[in-house]
């Protein structure tokens, strides 16, 4: 039984290793998705004699039923909560399963805690306070994620002395493990510390800017990895250990990609969101001037009828309009007139990492028209047209030009280099930093406004009859 249940372990790991690898690029995630899948299902079948204590572990948690109801309560609001959610509200769903994870390895480990004797050992009761800590901030926190992603704040709730606060309840909570570890055993230090964790989450996260927050998630969801590893040392399953380690680095890396791809500093991120609306206020004040140009559709697609070469910059926009069948159509259409198209894909264009390839992907754009930033940016000034379909941010000169900028130092494509640009927005508004864009006042710069879908339905059509 031993052996058996180790060799599953083993399998479940190499499923998840290799699934994690597939994620890396389009073409293979969903099959990485299936076969990482495949490892938790293995994983979860081979803890439940674990579970048991016919291993002669002292875990004696639930029973096979209550598994099974849990498994299968788990299976429902995980599957209805992936088929019902919008593609613009997935960051919130990722916050909310996130919470859940760091929840579950906290209760995992408050529950173990009342198991803890004489005899334990430190690893055991060190590992136990760690995942009961780490899971808990990464519940209370992602649900504040969640929150503030739904709208439930209009601005980063702020209020004095708060990092005093922090370190305060960081201290308490350092003293209180410590007594833990040196042998006071008491279940009620355990909650004391689970409701100082609780407390500490929250108020990490209030302070942090809205826009920040799928920063936050990456952090939180690399946090419930590392409380995931703690419980799989304390409970002794080498699945856990793995997944959870996996979890950890990879949310560690997913989180300096994204701060990297907005040029901050993770501290910044964290502690620096005070005062973000006030300076892209006065970055809006210190605008660019210039006058908008608006275009006609007509206009617009005869200009993209008789282009070479049209790179399309997908953002935001086209998440909310759900316009990428559209975009596909008018892709192929330009295709069928002979010109080269291919999309633009900046790393945080939309609302999470990948937003744009999931988005196209659905409607089975072809993975080589998708070109990252830096590949399609020395490309730009042999472009004939960029069309600019609900991106604002990903594509703003201030990046690169206005020192005052909030967003000054980030990497964007340089869509002002082409010889026409085409932005497809409903109006002048603002993205998601909220500050002006100069790009649209520039003299090769024609504004379509209007809904992207609808823009892009009568763009199909007017290029088809071109
Ligand atoms: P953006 O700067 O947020 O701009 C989106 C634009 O889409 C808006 O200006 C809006 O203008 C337009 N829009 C909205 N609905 C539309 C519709 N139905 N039809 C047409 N246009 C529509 O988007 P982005 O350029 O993709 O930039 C992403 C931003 O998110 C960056 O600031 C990035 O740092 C941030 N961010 C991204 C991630 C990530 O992982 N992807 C993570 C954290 C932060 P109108 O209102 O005028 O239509």
């Amino acid at each position: 039984m031993h052996t058996l249940i180790a060799l599953a372990f083993l399998t479940a790991s190499v499923l998840f290793i290799v699934g994690i690898k597939l994620l890396a690029s389009p073409k293979s995630a969903r099959a990485g998705n299936l076969i990482a899948g495949a490892g938790m299902v293995i994983a979860l079948v081979a803890a439940v004699p674990l579970l048991h204590g016919s291993h002669g572990s002292h875990v004696t948690i639930g029973k096979w039923f209550l598994i099974l109801v849990g498994t299968g309560i788990g299976l429902i609001i995980g599957a209805l909560g992936a088929y019902r959610v919008k593609m613009t509200a997935m960051p919130q769903m990722v916050a909310l399963f996130n919470g859940a994870g760091g929840g579950a390895a906290a209760l995992v480990a408050g529950i173990e805690f009342a198991h803890v004797t004489r005899a334990s050992t430190l690893l055991f009761v060190t590992a136990m306070i760690c995942a009961a800590l780490i899971g808990a901030v990464s519940l209370s926190g992602s649900i504040i994620a969640y929150l503030k992603l739904e709208g439930h704040f209009d601005k980063p709730v702020t209020y004095p002395a708060q990092h005093v606060m922090n370190a305060v309840l960081l201290a308490m909570m350092l003293l209180i493990s410590l007594a833990m570890m040196a042998g006071s055993h008491s279940i009620l230090l355990m909650l004391l510390v689970l409701v100082l964790a609780l407390v500490f989450g929250m108020l990490m996260v209030l302070p942090i800017g809205g826009a920040d927050m799928p920063v936050v998630i990456s952090l939180l969801n690399s946090f419930t990895g590392l409380a995931v590893a703690a419980d799989g040392f304390a409970i002794g399953n080498v699945a856990m250990i793995i997944a959870g380690t996996l979890v950890g680095s990879s949310g560690t890396l997913l989180t300096l990609a994204m701060c990297k791809a907005m040029n901050r500093p993770v501290t910044n991120v964290l502690f620096g969101a005070f005062g973000k609306a006030e300076s892209a206020q006065a970055a809006a004040a210190a605008a660019a001037t210039g006058t908008v140009k608006p275009v006609q559709a007509d206009e617009a697609a005869l200009l993209l009828a008789v282009a070479s070469k049209v790179v399309i910059v997908p953002g935001y926009g086209l998440a909310v309009a759900q316009a990428q069948h559209q975009v596909r159509q008018l892709s192929d259409e330009l295709a069928k007139k002979g010109v080269e198209v291919s999309f633009a894909i900046h790393p945080v264009a939309g609302r999470m990492p990948g937003h744009m390839n999931v988005l196209l992907a659905e409607a089975d754009v072809p993975y080589d028209q998708l070109i990252e930033m830096d590949d399609i940016n020395p490309e730009m000034e042999r472009v004939d047209v960029c069309l600019i379909i609900g991106a604002n941010d990903v594509v703003n000169p201030a990046a690169r030009e206005d020192k005052s900028s909030p967003i000054f130092g980030m990497p964007i494509i340089e869509a002002e280099k082409a010889r026409t640009v085409i932005v497809m927005k409903r109006s002048m508004g603002k993205g998601f930093a909220g500050i002006e864009n100069a790009l649209f006042l520039r003299d090769n710069c024609r504004m379509l406004f209007g809904d992207a879908k609808a823009s892009l339905q009568e763009l199909v059509t007017l290029v088809k009859a071109a």
